[in-house]
């Protein structure tokens, strides 16, 4: 893993708010990584934080598998995915799929606001050794 990270950002519809607020307050330390995720939430994060985020299809129509896919691929290095845990989700077979491969890969994945903190804040966050 080198010091700048890739980092994946992903929010079900109820959590984009979150999620953007998250990226607001954590703004300098995601503006020297790379930034992809799913469509609407890379636009969204992208408009809200002037930050470049690079954006793939929109998570019911298959970017949770892109992301997947990077992640088989060695290209991201880190999840945060804030899912509504209180709404149904028609592409939860993706979700699913995306969470097993992060595991698979030992990728760090955060599915809350409270995860995503530590992971950011963690001396390995700014450091080039996998954990
Ligand atoms: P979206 O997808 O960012 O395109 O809304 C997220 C999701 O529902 O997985």
């Amino acid at each position: 893993m080198s010091k700048s990270k890739r980092i994946a950002l992903i929010a079900h519809d109820n959590m984009k708010p979150k999620l953007i607020e998250w990226c607001l307050e954590n703004r300098e330390a995601l503006s020297h990584h790379f930034l992809c995720g799913t469509g609407t939430t890379a636009k969204l994060v992208q408009e809200a934080t002037g930050l470049p985020v690079q954006g793939y299809r929109s998570g019911p129509l298959g970017g949770d598998l892109q992301i997947g896919a990077k992640i088989t691929e060695g290209e991201i290095d880190i999840v945060i995915f804030l899912s509504d845990p209180l709404t149904a989700q028609s592409h939860d077979p993706d979700v699913k799929a995306l969470l097993r491969i992060a595991q698979v890969c030992n990728i760090p994945i955060a599915n809350t606001r409270a995860t995503a903190d530590y992971i950011i804040r963690s001396d390995l966050f700014a450091c080039e050794e996998t954990p």
